[in-house]
């Protein structure tokens, strides 16, 4: 079988074979995959028409939008800056565009107002992972109430069908819109690593489809339709032939990507050397080589040109539509803690609300978040290393707590270091306050068993001591541990109470170790007693040895 994407007309001829077989002529599939395109201008109309006025509120300033961003991101106060920026031109244009547009359908005008000359404020975000870069673009999509997808370029390549990749997002966004075609005409597509589709010019042979990708997704950009229903997506295709069925023509659903805000980024670890090399030759003198060297990474990304992202190996053109240019700063563990602490949607607020679901009140101390901190920064991915080390720390306490009688418990210091410790440690506090009620548990059941079959289960401290740990071990039912210790028991206690008449049994801790064997003793023992020994209790419950 061909790996190559069918086409369409390739689909569309299965497709009709297929609703052949199944129902004969009742069902005529005409035109499904080429209709969108005949049609095009005609329901570009209906499209216009539609009840929903074309409206988009957005009256927010870069400052709200950098304000918002601050209850979330730390640091990152550049990329905030010009992210707020970008993304107000950007949704004002659109909003303007919309009102100029619905001024002309009242006039009666049949032909648009020619659009002013705009050009795209999408963005490229350099930085290193796990320092917020996505985490920006969804908090701003969220604020603006635009839906949000993002995509990783490496994808793009992998698969060969880059056309259709890309305009999967499109599509993405109207699925992340709930249907809403309009609404997702304003929507953010956030391109991850964008570096990886870069392609050097003097690697040669090298990954021809980053090229491609590039072309594509420089379609999108500027502007391009994307029909709704993907070439290659069977149920999409049926329901269209249904409709055309229904009413004899098919909406044209498409949706355009003019108003789209495209958003890339990658750690660009090679441009650093690139921008360096440019910066060196540049300067004269003699030092220039040791001071371009001492430039940290950040500070060079600052410095970066189009043609250092064309030698890079971006396109001129794929560059030239990114004209805003942000940078990323790596996170110190300083930066680490003060996430840990202020930021809303920090991974702490996600632990202590999962504790809560359980009744568990979990309360960080300072200290802790300290030493989530020095060790987070260890793991050199930035804000992400804070997750990876709390999943560490807390897995067991997630595990065991919700099932233990414990509603509180305080994070420290210690904690971060050493969890498993102060775990057993809060379990055994635990256990000390359950022990008495665990006890009378055991008492409990020696008195039922007492009244229900004439026999008593007498248990030494040191057998009694025995059964609440294992109790606690094992965190089940005292008296289901009793149950099962004693299950035979009535039956052989009887038999010995037959031979013997005794009735109260002392059971040692050793008879824990083997229950069976303890009662098996004392039977054989009972049957070699001469004579019953009468009023003589407990004590002698132990066996006879042979
Ligand atoms: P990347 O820069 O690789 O896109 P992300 O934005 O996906 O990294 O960050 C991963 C997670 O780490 C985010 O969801 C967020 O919880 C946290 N995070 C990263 N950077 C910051 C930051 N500067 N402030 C607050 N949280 C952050």
């Amino acid at each position: 079988m061909s790996t190559e994407a069918p086409t369409p007309d390739e689909i569309q001829k299965k497709l009709s074979e297929f609703m052949r077989e199944q129902f004969g002529d009742k069902v005529v599939l005409t035109g499904v995959m080429s209709q969108p395109e005949q049609d095009a201008t005609a329901e570009g109309e209906d499209a216009r028409d539609a009840e929903t006025p074309l409206t988009f509120d957005f009256n927010l300033k870069p400052r709200d939008i950098k304000e918002h961003l601050d209850r979330f991101v730390i640091r990152q106060d550049e990329a905030k800056k010009a992210l707020a920026i970008a993304v107000c031109d950007h949704y004002n244009h659109v909003r303007l565009a919309e009102q100029e547009a619905r001024e002309a359908e009242k006039k009666v005008s049949s032909s648009r107002p020619p659009q002013c000359e705009y050009a795209k404020q999408n963005v490229i975000l350099l930085g290193p992972t796990g320092v917020g870069k996505t985490y920006l673009v969804r908090c701003i999509a969220e604020l603006i109430g635009v839906p949000f997808v993002k995509a990783d370029a490496t994808k793009f390549s992998e698969t060969g069908y880059v056309g259709g990749d890309v305009d999967d997002m499109v599509r993405e966004l109207v699925h992340r819109a709930d249907g809403n075609a309009r609404l997702a005409q304003y929507g953010i597509i956030y391109i991850d690593e964008i570096d990886k589709i870069a392609t050097p010019s003097n690697i040669i042979g090298r990954d021809v489809s980053g090229r491609g990708v590039q072309t594509n997704l420089l379609k999108q950009m500027e502007e391009t339709e994307v029909a709704l229903r993907s070439p290659s997506d069977l149920p999409s295709q049926i329901q269209a032939a249904m409709e055309f069925q229904r009413k004899g023509k098919i909406k044209r659903e498409t949706i355009n990507t003019r108003y789209i805000l495209f958003i890339v980024s990658g750690a660009f670890d090679r441009l650093e050397e690139i921008i360096q090399q440019r910066l060196k030759k540049s300067r004269i003198g003699f030092h220039a080589a040791q001071e371009t060297r001492d430039i940290p990474q950040t500070e060079l990304f600052r410095l970066a040109a189009t043609a250092d992202f064309i030698k890079f190996g971006f396109e001129p053109e794929f560059i030239g539509r990114l004209p805003v240019r942000v940078v990323c700063d790596p996170l110190s563990e300083e930066d680490l803690f003060q996430i840990s602490q202020r930021s809303e949607g920090s991974i702490i607020r996600q632990y202590e609300r999962s504790f809560r679901a359980f009744g568990i009140g979990a309360v960080f101390k300072t200290e802790s978040l300290r030493a989530i901190a020095r060790l987070a920064h260890k793991e050199q991915t930035g804000a992400r290393g804070l997750m990876t080390v709390c999943e560490k720390i807390f897995r067991d306490f997630k595990f065991h707590l919700p099932s233990t009688g414990i509603h509180h418990f305080e994070i420290t210091a210690e904690t971060v270091e050493n969890p498993q410790r102060t775990l057993e440690k809060l379990l055994a506090a635990e256990a000390i306050q359950e022990r008495p009620i665990l006890e009378a548990g055991v008492v409990d059941f020696c008195l039922r068993f007492a009244q229900r079959h004439g026999l008593a289960l007498k248990p030494e401290p040191a057998t009694m001591t025995r059964i609440v740990d294992r109790a606690l071990q094992e965190k089940c039912n005292v008296r289901d541990v009793c149950a099962r210790i004693f299950k035979d028991y009535e039956f052989g206690l009887n038999l010995v109470k037959k031979n013997t008449g005794q009735a109260e049994f002392l059971i040692p801790p050793s008879a824990l170790d083997d229950p069976d064997e303890f009662l098996s003793q004392l039977v054989v023992g009972s049957y070699r007693k001469e004579s019953p020994a009468e009023g003589k209790p407990a004590a002698s419950a132990t066996p006879n040895k042979p």
